[in-house]
């Protein structure tokens, strides 16, 4: 059914970190971007402490968790090595504490509310936190973040929070077949980072792009792209699960 297979040893994991690292790197080449501008951050959600350990022996140091609690037990389970723990899906005010604790970026800021309570729990560690706004780029219900509209005015209200430190735009783009559509998504979110950096010019980056459209991401202007199933092969659950407030 799905064209991710799921890699049995090291060796057939490492083969399909390489196979995206050289489709990351032709689509750069043929665009004229540098790879290096583009980060590979391996999605990690649903999979084992264990997978994680071995993605970090072939050289990642960073992993995407989509939900906190679920990356708390693998921070846990693997503090023997400095990794750094990125949230990329949405966040429950009553789990701020946890972020606040070990997650070094997060990918889906999308309320003031929350900001406010990320930052006021940050201060009593005394940590920064590398964020990006969260942009519903495709109109859909089932989608978190703000409307293309509404990023500056958030971005404004944030300044008041010296333990944000906002760095870019992130978003998911539309469910479809239809690449046009999702393209769109994208330049929408670039067009919005242009125009929102007029007025702050560090933020720049643009994670965008997963397992089935980082090519149109980066071609696009993704400079962190998100992919878990094809490089750990395919999930058994659909994607609104994993996206859905729980
Ligand atoms: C799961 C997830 C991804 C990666 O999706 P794949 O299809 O596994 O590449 C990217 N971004 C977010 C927010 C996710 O939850």
């Amino acid at each position: 059914m799905s064209q991710y297979d799921t890699p049995n040893s090291i060796a057939e994991l490492q083969e399909n970190i390489e196979e995206i690292q050289q489709q990351v790197d032709v689509v750069c080449q043929r665009i004229g971007r540098n790879p290096a501008e583009v980060r590979l951050l391996p999605v990690t959600k649903t999979l084992p402490a264990e997978r994680v350990e071995q993605a970090y022996q072939l050289g990642f140091r960073c992993f995407g968790e989509n939900k906190v609690l679920e990356a708390k037990g693998k921070y846990e389970a693997l503090q023997h090595l400095p990794i750094h723990w990125i949230l990329i899906g949405h966040l429950q005010s009553n789990k701020v504490k946890y972020v606040a604790k070990f997650i070094d970026e997060f990918h889906a800021l999308d309320s003031i509310k929350l900001a406010e309570k990320l930052d006021h729990r940050l201060a009593q560690v005394q940590r920064i936190l590398p964020v990006f706004i969260q942009v519903n780029t495709s109109n859909e219900q089932s989608k978190f973040g703000v409307k293309p509209a509404q990023a500056l005015a958030l971005i404004e209200q944030c300044q008041q929070f010296p333990q944000l430190k906002i760095i870019g735009l992130m978003t998911l783009a539309i469910h479809s077949q239809d690449p046009v559509e999702v393209r769109r998504c994208f330049q929408t979110l670039r067009l919005l980072r242009d125009e929102i950096q007029k007025t702050y010019p560090d933020i720049q980056r643009l994670s965008m792009g997963m397992s089935g459209d980082f090519e149109i991401a980066i071609e696009e202007g993704a400079t962190d792209i998100r992919v878990g199933q094809a490089i750990f092969g395919a999930r058994d659950l659909p994607d609104n699960y994993y996206w859905s407030e729980q």
